[in-house]
């Protein structure tokens, strides 16, 4: 499992964050060094490093947002990790799209400091959640961890930062996979 998610940073790892100045493995980089930098345990820093690996199993292109369509990749990409990754893995996958709408809800300054893309990503999400959103959302279990990548992932679009690669998150990798992952 350990050397497809390699392989799979290595072949479409390169291809543009849909609108954002970074690509697609920079910004899987970004979200988990945050991640790591604010002590998550292995499964969210590893939920944070493959958040939209959904954008790397589907053949969708770039610029879907500008056509009007919304891929659906936090259910692509949960259902790809749900076949070696435990809930704590995949439910924050799965919520972060979902913590966005949150958060516009219940963090006035949230909205304004979204990128122009993920703006325009929003309204085909569904725009900001309506109060019962809000209560319904709070009773997920992971609905914390959610937030939390969320919030790592609106910050992980800085052009050119330095931070670890691939090879660094394979203990992460490993231990989140319960040790059977680096033979699968
Ligand atoms: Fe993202």
């Amino acid at each position: 499992m350990i050397d497809e998610i390699l392989k799979l940073f290595a072949t479409r790892g390169d291809e543009a964050y849909f609108g954002e100045p970074v690509s697609q493995k920079e910004h899987a980089l970004q979200a988990a060094y945050q991640a790591e930098q604010e002590g998550a345990p292995a499964s969210l820093v590893v939920a944070a490093l493959l958040h939209d690996v959904g954008h790397l199993v589907h053949q969708l292109p770039e610029d879907i947002a500008d056509q009007g369509l919304d891929g659906r990749h936090e259910s692509a990409g949960e259902a790809w990790l749900a076949r070696h990754f435990p809930p704590e893995v995949t439910e924050p996958v799965k919520l972060h799209v979902a913590a966005k709408r949150y958060l516009c809800k219940t963090d006035s300054e949230y909205l304004a400091q979204l990128s122009p893309a993920s703006v325009q990503s929003l309204a085909l999400q569904g725009g900001p959640f309506s109060d019962a959103e809000v209560r319904e959302f709070e009773q997920h279990r992971y609905f914390r961890e959610a937030v939390r990548l969320r919030r790592w992932d609106d910050r992980a679009k800085i052009p050119g930062l330095n931070v670890p690669g691939l090879e660094h998150y394979r203990p992460a990798l490993e231990e989140s996979l319960g040790f059977r992952g680096a033979d699968l």
